[in-house]
């Protein structure tokens, strides 16, 4: 099983991933979290990726999601659930509105299909926060990169997760709530998904 968590920078996603990681593992379930784009991969790339065309950086975001996708298939393989930190929607969103294949959507199709195989989240989770709450979070923790592009890019964004959340039925949360206020309403989905009654 794969639970993906969406959503802009700074919306909550690692907070709540790691959460529900915890509470699965107090419950006896292995857990395995998936991240296309951890510190590790930001350490080695950040040096290199402001420099990069965009198509390069394209590539290198598809090489590390098709990483992703075969580790989660081979954590799946061992029984464990799979807690990732985006899955191929901000590719979508991404390439919906920028770059050259936001004209071409049967090439951005197959390059999503290249990455992920098909594969798709189980349950999916989006954590929406206006751009500005998000900003003032990301300011707090250290901007890198891609948390110095522009307010207009992340309202685009976050207004394309909405979509496809929308289109993939994923439930929404307001995430300016607190992090215990959405962590609970997290478990229960979960819980009755892996323990139904
Ligand atoms: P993301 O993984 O989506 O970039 P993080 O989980 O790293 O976001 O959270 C970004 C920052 O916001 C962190 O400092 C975190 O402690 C804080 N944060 C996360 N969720 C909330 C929340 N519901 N309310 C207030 N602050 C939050």
């Amino acid at each position: 099983m794969i639970i993906c968590f969406s959503g802009i920078d700074g919306s909550g996603k690692g907070t709540q991933g790691g959460l529900l990681a915890k509470h699965l593992r107090l419950k006896g379930k292995r857990v395995f979290e998936s991240k296309a784009y951890g510190d590790r991969e930001k350490e080695s790339f950040s040096p290199f990726i402001g420099q990069w065309s965009q198509e390069a950086i394209l590539m290198l975001f598809q090489a590390l999601h098709i990483e992703q996708r075969k580790d989660a298939e081979a954590a799946i393989a061992r029984d464990e659930i799979v807690i990732a930190d985006r899955w191929d929607e901000s590719y979508l969103a991404y390439h919906r509105n920028f770059g050259t294949l936001a004209k071409n959507k049967a090439l951005r199709n197959e390059l999503n299909r290249i990455a992920f195989d098909g594969v798709i989240p189980d349950i999916g989770f989006l954590i929406d926060v206006p751009v500005e709450i998000a900003s003032i979070r990301m300011e707090e923790r250290g901007k890198d990169f891609f948390d110095r592009l522009s307010v207009s890019y992340h309202n685009t964004m976050r207004k394309e997760y909405l979509k496809i959340a929308a289109e993939r039925k994923w439930v929404i949360f307001d995430g300016t709530k607190s992090p215990t206020k959405i962590h609970n309403d997290i478990i229960r989905i979960v819980d009755a998904i892996i323990e139904p009654r």
